[in-house]
């Protein structure tokens, strides 16, 4: 097949949810991907923070290809021994006690937003089920994540929305107090706003927070679906700010191609959930987790996320020295540039058309490439990028 023909096709039978770029992807390794005729392209994107460790990576073909040849699926009514596998590691990465597995990030909010409900409901009765989350976050695309989402763009159409989410302004400490009423359960943050154009909150903020939340037993819930997973140089981002959140969700990287999302939580809420309270087909699917089987066994040592963190200072180094960049935000591996010209998404565009994925989050480009991308494989990413740039 043609491009040509392959976007006739899309046009004709899909929903038009995504404005794609002219390019039509078919295989890669490492982090270059090959479209349908043959052109590579240096990936800086991993598919939105997705494939950690880049395309056909031998270990991760090897793992998922003897998954789907063991066992592909059961029920969550029996023991997954690869599951729980998943499970434990996580519990023992982070400390946390429990986790829940779905299948994308929405989904693993959606479980953070139940429990922090069902507590705060057992505990103090229904007059207490309010959930601050922060003016321009992105918590996903279900009818409760997106109200959760502190963004007016996304509270549209699709009336009526969830109701019971308040947006304080990030990094706002007095309009924080001023959102606290007795009517909150939970607040819910991202650490870096990732869609929202990589904005990382102050530190006396996220502090002040986990703060007034241990005080008055408010649950402390991070959406960690971007940062987490080794993307920021540590296994999730919260060690960065050293904080204790109750809850923290985790999915894009976390399965490093296969759809996988998890909630955890602290020993406190470990009952919160009981038979029939929750439940997916299939999350935690056997091949689903022994994808993030591998992915964490391999990103979470502190050699691999010593490189993630000297990956992202070279990077940020060299897009210091090239023309139109005004502003490097981000941690680790996730990095988003200002643009002088404010032409990020022409940036991304030209980027594409000379053999570049790219991301933008807003105004911004943003770069997200596999934790595993190569010293020169990054080079010659960059070398398109300031190509580009110079224009
Ligand atoms: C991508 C993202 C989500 C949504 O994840 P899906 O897998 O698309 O449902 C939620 N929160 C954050 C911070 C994200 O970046």
């Amino acid at each position: 097949m043609t491009f040509e023909e392959i976007k006739n096709d899309e046009q004709q039978y899909m929903m038009h949810a995504y404005g794609r770029f002219p390019v039509a992807l078919v295989s890669g390794k490492g982090a270059v991907a090959k479209d349908v005729d043959g052109k590579e392209y240096i990936d800086f994107t991993s598919g939105i923070g997705v494939n950690s460790l880049g395309y056909a990576d031998d270990g991760y073909v090897k793992a998922v290809s003897a998954q789907a040849a063991a066992i592909q699926h059961i029920s969550n009514l029996y023991y997954s021994p690869v599951q729980i596998a998943a499970a434990k590691k996580l519990c023992e990465l982070t400390g946390f006690d429990k986790v829940f597995f779905g299948n994308s990030g929405a989904e693993a909010n959606e479980c953070a937003i139940k429990i922090a409900r069902k507590y705060s409901y057992e505990k103090y009765g229904g007059k207490r089920q309010k959930i601050l989350t922060l003016v321009n976050s992105f918590h996903g695309r279900t009818v409760t994540t997106l109200a959760a989402t502190g963004q007016d763009v996304f509270h549209n159409y699709f009336f009526p929305f969830t109701e019971g989410f308040n947006y304080v302004q990030a990094n706002h400490i007095a309009d924080f107090d001023a959102h606290l009423t007795d009517e909150v359960c939970a607040v819910f943050i991202e650490l870096i706003q990732g869609e929202g154009g990589v904005m990382p909150l102050d530190k006396e903020f996220v502090e002040h927070i986990a703060a007034v939340c241990k005080e008055k037993d408010i649950l402390f819930m991070i959406d960690e679906v971007q940062t987490g997973m080794g993307r920021t140089g540590s296994v999730y981002c919260y060690m960065d700010y050293g904080i204790a959140p109750d809850v923290i969700t985790s999915a894009k990287g976390l399965g490093g191609g296969l759809p996988i999302g998890a909630c955890l939580c602290s020993r406190k809420l470990a009952d919160v959930i009981t038979s029939g309270t929750h439940g997916t087909t299939f999350g935690g699917n056997p091949v689903a987790c022994a994808a993030a089987n591998e992915v964490l066994a391999r990103v979470t040592t502190p050699q691999f996320l010593a490189e993630v963190k000297e990956k992202g200072a070279y990077i940020r180094a060299k897009l210091a020295e090239m023309p139109n960049v005004k502003e490097i935000r981000g941690m680790g591996l996730m990095i988003g540039i200002v643009t002088e010209k404010d032409n990020a998404k022409e940036i991304a565009a030209q980027c594409v058309e000379n053999g570049l994925l790219i991301l933008t989050a807003k105004t911004l480009l943003r770069l997200l490439p596999p934790l595993n991308i190569t010293y020169e494989e990054i080079d010659r990413g960059l070398a398109v990028l300031r190509k580009v740039m110079e224009g």
